[in-house]
């Protein structure tokens, strides 16, 4: 590993497919910076990466204010180093179909996936500019393509490939890469939200998902998180502006 492509920030890094993500590049021996709303639930994504002999660092920070944002790279810029490596993972669903999607409903999501994704590239670009190396992921979704619930989720899945691509246009000249990876169906808490939602156990949720995937199963973050890897990879530089879906099969 070289020492300008050394840290990295996840966000949304507590659980699930950030966790995932924030485990899989401490082992390959990035110093990350574990980022979530709130600083005490980074601790056992923390704990796994330092027990393994990792470096990390919980930060709590909402992706969607920008003086947070602002203060959690600064504060990652010092304890760590300049952060050159950026997956804007943070996400929430509020599905509802669009007759009866409230406001809030859609600004929340909005904020959290697109405000936050431009906030915390902004904050981070500068980093990896002067460093002359960087390497942006973004979180879009299956659901980008259109999913019946969630208008709000997938324009801004949707948004987040525009959001990539033209950043791959502005930062390439800079040794900067952004890239977007899509899932599908992954286990975590968030497709457990939705088994809630339409009132199915998440047992059969997942087993009637795996039925309609070619691979027959559901996705698992450290799917997600291998597919991330390749993309912060120092030998990716001649890769951006892509969209990867991890779905287990083709989608239309
Ligand atoms: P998850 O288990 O719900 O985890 C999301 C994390 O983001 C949570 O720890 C959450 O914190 C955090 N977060 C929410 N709002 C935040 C904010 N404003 N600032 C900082 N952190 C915030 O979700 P996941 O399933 O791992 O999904 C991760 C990403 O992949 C999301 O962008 C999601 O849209 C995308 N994705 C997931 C799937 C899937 O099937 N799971 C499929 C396609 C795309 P709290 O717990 O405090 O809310």
């Amino acid at each position: 590993m070289s020492t300008t492509g050394r840290v990295a920030i996840v966000t949304g890094a507590a659980r699930g497919i950030g966790a995932a993500t924030a485990v899989r590049l401490a082992r390959e021996g990035r110093a990350v910076a574990v980022l979530d709303l709130d600083e005490g639930a980074c601790a056992e994504t923390v704990e796994q990466i330092t027990a393994a002999g990792g470096t990390a660092l919980a930060v709590g920070c909402d992706v969607s204010d920008a003086a947070a944002v602002e203060a959690a790279v600064a504060r990652v810029a010092a304890e760590l180093g300049p952060p050159v490596v950026l997956v804007n993972n943070a996400g929430v669903l509020r599905d509802n179909l669009l007759f009866k999607m409230s406001e809030d409903d859609w600004d929340t999501v909005m904020s959290v996936h697109l405000r936050g994704a431009f906030l915390m590239s902004r904050a981070c670009q500068k980093h990896m500019v002067d460093a002359g190396f960087g390497r942006i992921v973004n979180l879009s979704s299956s659901s980008a393509l259109g999913n019946r619930g969630q208008s709000n989720y997938s324009a801004a899945k949707a948004g987040l490939q525009g959001f990539t691509k033209t950043l791959a246009h502005e930062l390439g000249k800079f040794g900067v890469t952004a890239n977007a990876v899509a899932p599908g169906f992954i286990a975590t808490d968030m497709t457990a939200q939705t088994a809630a939602r339409v009132g199915m156990g998440f047992d059969d949720f997942q087993a009637a998902a795996a039925s309609q995937i070619p691979v027959r199963r559901v996705g698992r973050p450290d799917d997600v998180a291998g597919a991330i890897a390749f993309f912060t990879g120092e030998d990716a530089g001649f890769v951006s502006g892509q969209v990867l879906y991890v779905a287990g099969g083709p989608l239309d």
